[in-house]
């Protein structure tokens, strides 16, 4: 808000039609990345309390990483993250960025969803839940148990538990005429 007051002030005063421009467009760009760049994030005593319960040792990168991921409900892959700490001016390291998933999965913070060998999203909802993907934009949705409840089909061989059953319903929109 405030380089946009700067900003028009700055035109108003000038005689040049190209430094109105220049200037105008300036402001544009400096909008649209406070836009991208300002991702909402969880509390710090939050996600020390969150990391603390699981287990897990909350460092600084370990807390950066938690606050933006548990600020709302969400799917992300590594890629999707890594790119919004890089947006946010973050120095974590792609490593870093795949280890603490990881270990945020392993220690049952997350929920890990494989798609395909090349496709892995970290689920932040880590309740019983299915998934629709849509493969065109390769985004999932939540289908919650009440929609969509399955029973065990069939008898489990003796000694066997039902830890689980995740079902991924793949789907494409059509495309109109
Ligand atoms: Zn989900």
């Amino acid at each position: 808000m405030r380089h946009s007051q700067n900003c028009s002030l700055e035109a108003g005063v000038t005689l040049s039609l190209l430094y109105f421009w220049t200037t105008l467009i300036f402001c544009t760009n400096i909008q649209r990345m406070d836009t991208r760049n300002s991702y909402a994030l969880a509390p710090v005593a939050t996600i020390i309390d969150r990391l603390r319960k699981h287990d897990i040792t909350p460092t600084r990168q370990r807390l950066e990483i938690g606050r933006l991921l548990f600020a709302r409900a969400q799917h992300v892959s590594a890629n999707q993250l890594l790119a919004r700490l890089n947006a946010m001016q973050s120095s974590i390291s792609k490593a870093t960025v795949y280890n603490t998933l990881g270990l945020f999965a392993q220690k049952g913070l997350l929920r890990e969803i494989v798609i395909d060998p090349t496709r892995r999203f970290y689920d932040t909802t880590i309740t019983a839940h299915h998934h629709l993907y849509h493969a065109d934009t390769g985004e999932l949705e939540d289908i919650p148990l009440d929609k969509f409840d399955i029973a065990m089909p069939f008898e489990l061989p003796p000694g066997i538990q039902l830890d689980g059953i995740d079902v991924i319903i793949r789907v494409t929109r059509l495309m109109t005429s």
